[in-house]
């Protein structure tokens, strides 16, 4: 049985086919390429995949990496899917699970599009990478990158949070801060020679990475999909990568039944999503004057914004945007009642569900998935000492 099933790189806005087993970024056409697998191959049963380790690349049929010996691990995945009982019945939503992402190496998800972007990167001949990052995409690429051996150049806001710079350069990554936003780091990477840029949805498998928490949500609950499933949205990478993930599922013959309706949850201070959403748009504009505590999810205009907003309609979801004061006060609030200290952009996934029951669209009795996508620990400023 071959290790992946990949089969060639598809332009999502063009249709152009392009030879996976090259070095690639976007297409020319300027879209993101989506990995492509020939699914009908893959003879795997669920039985045989429950008795893998649990880790992302116990679903290698449906990664881009063919051969196990270029696997970069640092053990990610996996992560648990919690129920939230005591915060549930708090915002009226019975069923209410947390995927949480804070587990994971680096303490947030970026790990999972690290592991597999920087697998395939070696295997296809790359050696050096640069990125621009508003910090947690930079600290995971630089530690895969260090556990590749390959060279890593990042490029981040000074007002990123601090951790990411320490964990960047504890690595041994080259680290370049500007004063001004992710777009002023992504203008600094692209006049870097030498380097493959991997910023975000500029090569085609972060996103399948990011795939794996889809992927696990459905195995987790035993092939059974849940009502509706809320994610923080920046450039966007994890609610596209969910959606490619369920609909890969359903090719398979793995699940059936409609899938989640898919919420981009994005913060007040910076929501093209929730804007072209609201204005029927099939694209974003750039955001002015983005800030919000949620720094994960300030990307005033994300490259791959017509995808999220296929992926919302095609599920029948939508877009939503939560102000700070509301991401904090959520932030504490699961905390107390239920142990979990979650990053403010996992917060802002709970704000959204409080909003959206308030308002009618989830009913009581739904089962929905929010998540968490990274570590509390990550961001100690949003707890006042005193
Ligand atoms: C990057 C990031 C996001 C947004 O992820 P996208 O997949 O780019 O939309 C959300 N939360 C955290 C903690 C992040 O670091
Ligand atoms: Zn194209």
């Amino acid at each position: 049985m071959t290790f992946s099933s990949l089969s060639q790189l598809e332009c999502p806005r063009c249709g152009t086919v392009h030879d996976a087993d090259q070095i690639i970024g976007l297409c020319p056409c300027g879209s993101p390429l989506l990995a492509r697998y020939d699914v009908q191959s893959v003879k795997l049963t669920k039985d045989e995949l429950a008795a893998r380790p649990p880790d992302l690349w116990r679903y290698h049929e449906l990664l881009p990496v063919r051969s196990a010996a270029n696997v970069v691990t640092l053990g990610e995945g996996m992560t648990p899917l919690l129920p939230l009982p005591r915060y549930g019945r708090e915002v009226g939503v019975d069923r209410l699970l947390m995927k949480d992402e804070g587990l994971i190496p680096t303490g947030t998800f970026k790990a999972r599009g690290a592991a597999v972007g920087v697998s395939r990167a070696y295997e296809v001949g790359v050696r050096k990478i640069a990125m621009p990052t508003n910090g947690n995409a930079g600290s995971a690429w630089a530690t895969y990158a260090a556990r590749a051996g390959m060279e890593a150049l990042i490029a981040m806001p000074i007002a990123a949070p601090e951790i990411c710079r320490r964990e960047v350069k504890v690595v041994g990554a080259r680290l370049h801060l500007v004063d001004g936003l992710i777009g002023d780091a992504a203008a600094y990477i692209r006049e870097q020679p030498g380097y493959f840029d991997v910023s975000t949805l500029k090569e085609p498998y972060r996103i399948e990475g990011k795939k794996t928490m889809g992927l696990e949500i459905a195995e987790q609950l035993d092939w059974q999909l849940p009502d509706v499933i809320l994610y923080p949205t920046g450039g966007g990478v994890g609610i596209i990568g969910i959606w490619k993930a369920l609909l890969e599922l359903q090719e398979l013959g793995w699940v059936d039944g409609p899938l989640p309706r898919l919420v981009a949850v994005q913060s007040t201070g910076c929501a093209p999503i929730v804007q072209a959403y609201e204005n029927g748009l099939p694209e974003s504009e750039p955001w002015p004057d983005a800030k919000t505590v949620a720094f994960g999810i300030t990307v005033p205009k994300a490259l791959g914004d017509f995808l999220v907003l296929q992926a919302i309609a095609d599920t029948g979801g939508c877009a939503v945007a939560v102000d700070d004061e509301a991401i904090l006060a959520e932030l504490h609030r699961l905390a107390q009642l239920e142990g979990a200290f979650i990053c403010p952009e996992g917060a802002a996934t709970f704000a959204a569900v409080r909003r959206l029951r308030e308002s009618g669209w989830i009913q009581p009795g739904e089962q929905v998935v929010a998540l968490n996508t990274g570590l509390g620990l990550k961001y100690p400023e949003t707890v006042p000492l005193t």
